[in-house]
């Protein structure tokens, strides 16, 4: 089995909290979290995340399919369990077993579902301009129909924003559509005399960028693990996030480069002058992207080390030249903290060409996940 020794996910818990009371303290008092800890939390830990959270007073989690339920209520974790995506008829019993909440995707999905005859707590998605899961806003006989069915136990009705982190005049403009679009369906609902559901419609762009707006629950995903989606230095203004993950490997082995000599597959690096190369224990089988190949750096000793040469699937090399005293077993911080310098989810994002979200929920299951103590702090 693969231990601490090789490569491994650090997870500061404090770190966790302080960012969900962030969050509380932005959101009006009578709006409570619903956390995503989909994708094992974003890579996080699924069970581990949400238990702590759960600690703090949190009792509603997103995740994406019936079987990340399952897993949570093997974990534990009592509360509200809202299933964001499809699930198909052949796990009708476990939504039933796990006491999670369906999404009803759109109409013809509520009929597969009045269909079966048994009992089922849903939330109702709504359509209000992303275009992906939900029945049209629009479409409100549809959705009053739905609450309609007997066999639905209808406790929510939400939709997703799709633009809710663009700075334009035009992202805003629609964002405050889809607002306005889903008050209009709630409202009618209310009108219709259905009363007794809860509203959501935000994640964490929908709250950060528009915090003003308020329903029952709001469901904080990426920003709630102190990462935001790429690098934004007027919302790390407006709240204080803390990366609650740090990801760190082993050097494994250190060698000379001699000047003209290429290190890796394809040989897509080769040195100019006598280099000392160090070998890590972590690849693109960990879950980091083999575009990092040739870019960015990893932290060793308080020190950067550029990367260098392709990622193989196990291990990567780095160019330790600049820093004395490296030695095989030391400590290699891809993600996170050494001396005074920090490397960002949102850093590892911007040298791969992708979005922090990508980068921590693939990281893998190899990886073993370990609480950080906080000594003295
Ligand atoms: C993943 C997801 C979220 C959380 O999004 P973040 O941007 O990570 O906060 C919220 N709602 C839905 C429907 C999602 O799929």
């Amino acid at each position: 089995m693969y231990q601490k020794g090789r490569a491994w996910i650090e997870l500061d818990l404090e770190h966790l909290k302080h960012n969900a009371a962030e969050f509380c303290r932005l959101l009006p008092w009578d709006c409570a979290l619903m956390p995503a800890v989909k994708a094992n939390a974003y890579g996080h830990g699924a069970v581990l995340t949400a238990k702590a959270l759960q600690e703090q007073g949190i009792h509603a989690f997103c995740v994406a399919s019936a079987s990340e339920g399952i897993e949570l209520r093997q974990g534990g974790i009592t509360g509200e369990l809202l299933v964001l995506g499809y699930t198909h008829p052949s796990q009708f019993d476990d939504l039933l077993t796990y006491d999670l909440t369906q999404t009803v995707v759109d109409g013809v999905y509520a009929q597969e579902l009045k269909r079966d005859g048994r009992r089922f707590t849903v939330h109702v998605g709504i359509d209000t301009g992303m275009h992906r899961l939900g029945e049209r806003w629009e479409h409100l006989e549809e959705i009053v129909k739905i609450f309609q069915i007997p066999n639905l136990n209808v406790t929510g009705v939400f939709s997703h924003l799709c633009v809710s982190d663009g700075e334009s005049t035009q992202a805003r403009a629609y964002t405050l559509e889809q607002i306005r679009h889903f008050d209009y369906v709630v409202e009618e609902l209310h009108r219709q005399g259905f009363h007794d559901f809860k509203c959501h419609l935000q994640g964490s762009y929908g709250i950060l960028n528009y915090s003003e707006y308020c329903f029952d629950y709001a469901r904080v995903g990426i920003a709630l693990y102190g990462v935001l989606s790429e690098k934004n230095d007027r919302l790390y203004q407006e709240i204080t996030l803390k990366p609650v993950l740090s990801l760190k490997a082993r050097v494994g082995s250190i060698r000379t480069l001699y000047q003209g000599e290429g290190t890796g597959y394809g040989l897509t690096y080769s040195a100019e002058e006598n280099r000392r190369i160090a070998v890590l224990t972590i690849g693109y089988a960990d879950g980091l992207p083999r575009n990092l190949s040739n870019s960015g750096y990893i932290l060793c000793n308080g020190k950067m080390a550029p990367i260098v040469g392709r990622i193989c699937m196990d291990q990567m090399m780095v160019d330790v030249t600049e820093i004395p005293q490296v030695h095989p077993g030391d400590e290699a911080v891809l993600i996170g903290k050494s001396g005074d310098l920090e490397i960002r989810a949102e850093d590892l994002a911007q040298w791969s060409g992708t979005i922090s979200n990508e980068i921590v929920s693939r990281l893998g299951e190899r990886l073993e996940r370990v609480g950080k103590c906080h000594m003295g702090v």
